[in-house]
Order: structure tokens, then C-alpha cells, then sequence
């Protein structure tokens, strides 16, 4: 028996006590009926005691939980403050199983798939909001109803009744079309199952672009390998029977066709270094001295076939990487010049913006492109004339060299173009990427 126990029943044996004592003193004073009924009142107060407040333990037992503990006296009082007592722990425990299911739902939702949880007759009890969007599902509307009523595809229903969830199934919800999922089913506490959905349509988007992508590479090179081996063969078979010039003529045509495969490896080899290599420490780049660099190896290209004329600050110094910057820069002039016939011109200027940043623009007056093709210029091995591009030396990869050179200084291009006018590419420089500059000045259009 614990302290409480014992207290209870000397108090019981205390009330027994006194109103035995009150029916003896009653007894002896005025006769034993005077005792009887001096007894009787006792016991009556002592029940009126107990009933008040099993009256009262009623009333709080029956208000919302929380409700304060009324007061009370004596054996009672031990009584109200264990049940209080046990109240509160039964409380905590509520308040601790909610937390625990809401953070439970919390990591449900933010996980980045979809899950669905099902009781034993495959009805759904739960669902996270990708899970909702993925198979066109509302938690509040399908709540308890079978998944197979909502997710009509056969082969959905097929797979959760064969109940062979090691392989995943791969569904495109006609309720989301165009979207595409690998669903696995997890069974867990002996009934209950977890449907699992995640959303591959990325990864067969990656995948096609791979594909697209050897399948444009070996393309490139196959047709000047075939032309380089094409030459050596002949050079091979006619050995001796070949003049001088023939022999020089045939070995000049198959190291251009060898430097073609060569500038394609290097663009391929720059991508892949944009793309995965670390970023380098910015530098100040005054970019007047930087075009003055790539203007060089431009003019050379135009070999004397086009006009340029240059309007830049002498002050504006870019924060980046001169290598990067300089190739794509160099891109769009070298551009500029492939793509404006002889007698064009090419012009290269900056105009500052009023957040503090700027813009470079090459502009040219050549051969232009339909609207059409803009928005798959930076693509890789997106060309609007495959021929034309080849024949003036294009590899197709100018432009994603560009986008990703501009990516990784936070920089965007934007095309306008007329077909036949002439094309106008700019690139925007937000205004971290340029170095403060105090002087002001314009270089004037050189020839
Ligand atoms: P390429 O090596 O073929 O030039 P790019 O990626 O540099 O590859 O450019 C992609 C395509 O964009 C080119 O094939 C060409 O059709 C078009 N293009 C790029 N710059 C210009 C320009 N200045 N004028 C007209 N067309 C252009």
C-alpha cells in the first residue's frame, strides 16, 4: 500500500471513529436514542461530504480537458490531484503523438517524389502534394477511396494486384499527361503500403539528349574522317603515280578536313570544361583592351571583307574570367563576320543601364535569322543552315559556349533579327560584374 493509500483509509477509519465517538458522547450524555441520532447526523454530513464531491469530480470529469481541478478536502483532495496528475501525462502524450505524426507529415511533404499511403484494401489514407500533382489526385476530395478507381490506367491496377513490387512500373498518368513515372510499391506493417512515384521525365529528357548528342558528335567528325581517310587512300593506292601538286593538293585538303575535326574536339573539350570545371577567381577585365584582342583575330577572319566600328568606354573593366569572356565574345564577332557577306559591317558597342550594369551588343548587317530559329540558337548543334555554317567553318557550338560562358557570370544574351537586315546580339552584364570605374570615355568607331 503507498503513502496515499494508507492516508485515505486513516482517514476513513478517522470519520468511522468520530462518528462512533459522536453516537457514544450523544449515548451517555442523553440516552442512547440521542446517541443513535447524533450517529445518523454524522454519517448524513459524512455522505453529504462524499456526495458534493463525487458531485464536483462528475462536473470536471466531464469538462474539456484543460478545465482546473475544483477544490476539495481531505481523502478527496488525494484523489482529484491523481487524476489530475494522470490527466496531464494522457495530455502530454496526446500533444507529443501530434507533434511527432505532424513532423512525420511535414517530412512526407517535403520530400522531393510523390507518396501515397494505402491501407490494407488499397484506399488511400494519405498523400503528399507531389504525390497529388503527379497523378492528379486532392487528399480532401480522395481521401478513402481505392487508387485504382482514380489512377484508371490497366496496367497500374494490374501491377498493384499482382503484388510483385520489386521492379518499378513505368506509367504515364492520363491525368497528367505528359508526365512520366516510376511507381514501387513498399509494403509495410503487415497490410499498409506505401506507393512511391517519381517523376522520371527529366532523366528520359537527359537521356534523349545524350543520345541526340553522340549521335551529333560522331556525326561531325564521321564526315571529315571519311574525307581525310578518303584522300590517304587514294594518296596509298597511287603511290608514286601522283605529281607533286596533285599529291600537295590532295594532303591540303585533308588537313583541313583534320583542323575541322580538331576545332570541333577543342569547342567539345571548352563545354565540357564550362560544364563541369570549378569557377575560376574573377579578374578585372578592361574590356576595351579585351575586344582590341579578339578584334585582331576577327579582322583577320574578315580579311579585310567588313567594316567594324567600336564604341566603348575606355573605363567599363568586367569582373569575371578573361579567357571565358574572351571566348565568347570572340564567338559573337567571329559570327558577326561568318554570317555577313563581304561589304558588311559589324559594330560592337556598350550602353551602360541605370541599375548599374551594362550591355555589349554585336550587331551585324548580314544574312539575319527567322524568328523561329532564336530560341534554339544555343543549343548545341542548333544551326539554321547546316551547310553554311560547316563552310565558313562553324562547329554548331559557338552559341552554347556562349550561353554557358555568360551563365557562370550571371550575364544573358539576348537575339533580335531580321532575316536579310541583319542580326543583333546582346549580352546584359548585371551590375556585380562591374568593376568600379572613375574615368569616363568613349573610344570612337575605328575602320
Ligand atoms: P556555328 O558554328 O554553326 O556558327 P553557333 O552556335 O555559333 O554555331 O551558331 C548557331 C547558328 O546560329 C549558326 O549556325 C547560324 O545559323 C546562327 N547564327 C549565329 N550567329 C549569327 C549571325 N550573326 N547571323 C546570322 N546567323 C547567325
Amino acid at each position: 500500500m503507498n503513502d496515499a493509500q494508507s492516508a485515505v483509509w486513516t482517514e476513513a477509519l478517522l470519520a468511522a471513529g468520530a462518528v462512533a465517538a459522536l453516537g457514544l458522547a450523544g449515548g451517555s450524555l442523553a440516552g442512547w436514542w440521542v446517541g443513535m441520532v447524533a450517529a445518523a447526523a454524522g454519517l448524513l454530513g459524512l455522505s453529504l461530504f462524499h456526495l458534493v464531491h463525487l458531485a464536483r469530480l462528475l462536473r470536471w470529469l466531464q469538462a474539456p480537458a484543460g478545465t482546473p481541478l475544483p477544490g476539495a478536502m481531505g481523502a478527496w483532495e488525494r484523489v482529484f490531484a491523481v487524476l489530475h496528475r494522470r490527466a496531464r501525462q494522457a495530455s502530454d502524450e496526446r500533444r507529443h503523438l501530434k507533434a511527432t505524426v505532424a513532423r512525420f507529415r511535414r517530412a512526407g511533404q517535403a520530400l522531393p517524389d510523390g507518396v501515397v499511403v494505402l491501407d490494407r484494401d488499397g484506399a488511400i489514407e494519405w498523400l503528399n502534394p507531389i504525390a497529388a500533382a503527379q497523378l492528379g489526385l486532392s487528399l480532401q476530395q480522395d481521401r478513402g477511396y481505392p487508387i485504382i478507381n482514380l489512377v484508371r490506367e490497366p496496367e497500374f491496377a494490374a501491377y498493384l494486384q499482382a503484388g510483385r513490387y520489386s521492379e518499378p512500373l513505368l506509367l504515364r498518368p492520363g491525368r497528367n499527361p505528359g508526365c512520366s513515372l516510376a511507381l514501387q510499391v513498399v509494403p509495410y506493417g503487415g497490410t499498409q503500403k506505401l506507393l512511391l512515384a517519381r517523376d522520371i521525365g527529366q532523366l528520359e529528357k537527359l537521356e534523349t539528349l545524350r543520345r541526340d548528342f553522340v549521335g551529333n558528335v560522331s556525326h561531325e567528325l564521321k564526315t571529315p574522317l571519311t574525307v581525310v581517310n578518303g584522300f590517304i587512300e587514294t594518296l596509298l593506292d597511287g603511290y608514286g603515280e601522283f605529281s607533286a601538286a596533285d599529291a600537295n593538293r590532295y594532303l591540303r585538303l585533308a588537313h583541313e578536313q583534320a583542323q575541322r575535326m580538331q576545332t570541333l574536339v577543342d569547342d567539345l573539350l571548352t563545354l565540357s570544361a564550362l560544364e563541369t570545371g570549378p569557377l575560376a577567381p574573377d579578374e578585372k577585365v578592361p574590356l576595351a583592351a579585351l575586344l582590341e584582342d579578339i578584334l585582331v583575330e576577327t579582322r583577320a577572319l574578315s580579311a579585310g571583307a567588313h567594316r567594324f566600328s567600336v564604341q566603348l568606354p575606355a573605363s567599363v573593366c568586367l569582373l569575371g574570367n578573361r579567357a571565358e569572356l574572351h571566348s565568347a565574345l570572340g564567338n559573337l564577332t567571329s559570327n558577326a563576320v561568318r554570317y555577313t557577306p563581304s561589304g558588311g559591317s559589324v559594330s560592337i558597342a556598350w550602353r551602360s543601364d541605370p541599375a548599374g550594369g551594362g550591355a555589349l551588343s554585336v550587331c551585324d548587317d548580314g544574312i539575319g535569322i527567322e524568328a523561329q530559329h532564336l530560341p534554339r540558337l544555343t543549343e548545341r548543334f542548333y544551326r539554321v543552315d547546316r551547310g553554311r555554317s560547316r563552310q565558313s567553318g562553324g562547329t554548331g557550338l559557338g552559341l552554347a559556349i556562349v550561353k554557358h560562358v555568360l551563365t557562370r557570370h550571371q550575364a544573358v544574351l539576348e537575339i533580335e533579327s531580321q532575316p536579310g537586315k541583319g542580326s543583333c546580339f546582346r549580352v546584359r552584364f548585371p551590375a556585380r560584374r562591374l568593376a568600379a570605374s572613375s574615368e569616363r570615355g568613349a573610344a570612337g568607331p575605328s575602320a
